[in-house]
């Protein structure tokens, strides 16, 4: 049986000169790979307990919600700007050029539940740190953080400090 990092697909140069993408198509489109995939992620939760699983826009959401469908718990989507329909809450954060901005729906997450963040990549952890502050935003406790692939060298972990960060696979 292939390992998991073996179904990631690494394309040199892109988006720019000098990146290694790590593309996760690869590991959707083989059925082995998907399950595997989901299976590592939600292996590295064990059982640590929660209310609610939280998935970013758009990979977090193929990931987090087979994952809260397994444990029977719900999922809330966190989504670029402009795409929620009720009343939201919202974060800015930095970009390599530029910032972006996250919203969750202000009723997402009720006081005092435990929350669980689900994602495809952790690279310089800005996504996360700006999904994290909206979660506690509405009193939401992050019990975890769980990623499929970390690219160590952004040192994405340094913003994510006092917070309990696992990932399946570790780039260097
Ligand atoms: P961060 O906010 O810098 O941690 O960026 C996280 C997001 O960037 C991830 O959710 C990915 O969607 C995207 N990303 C950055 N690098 C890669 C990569 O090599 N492969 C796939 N997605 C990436």
């Amino acid at each position: 049986m292939k390992k998991i990092e073996e179904y990631v697909r690494n394309i040199p140069d892109f988006p720019e000169e000098g990146i290694i993408f790590r593309d996760v198509t690869s590991v959707l489109q083989d059925a082995e790979g998907l399950h595997l995939a989901i299976d590592s992620i939600q292996d590295l939760i064990g059982d640590t307990v929660c209310d609610v699983i939280v998935g970013p826009e758009s990979r977090g959401f193929i990931f987090g919600v087979p994952i809260a469908y397994n444990l029977k718990k719900a999922f809330v989507p966190v989504r670029k700007k402009g795409k929620l329909p009720c009343e939201t809450i919202e974060k800015e954060y930095a970009l390599e050029y530029g910032t972006a901005t996250v919203e969750m729906h202000r009723d997402s997450i009720k006081p005092g539940q435990k929350v669980i963040i689900v994602d495809d990549l952790m690279a310089t952890g800005g996504t996360i740190e700006a999904i994290v502050s909206l979660i506690e935003e509405l009193g939401g406790k992050v019990v975890k953080i769980v990623f499929l692939m970390e690219l160590e060298g952004l040192k994405g972990r340094n913003k994510l400090n006092g917070y309990d960060v696992e990932s399946v696979i570790h780039y260097s």
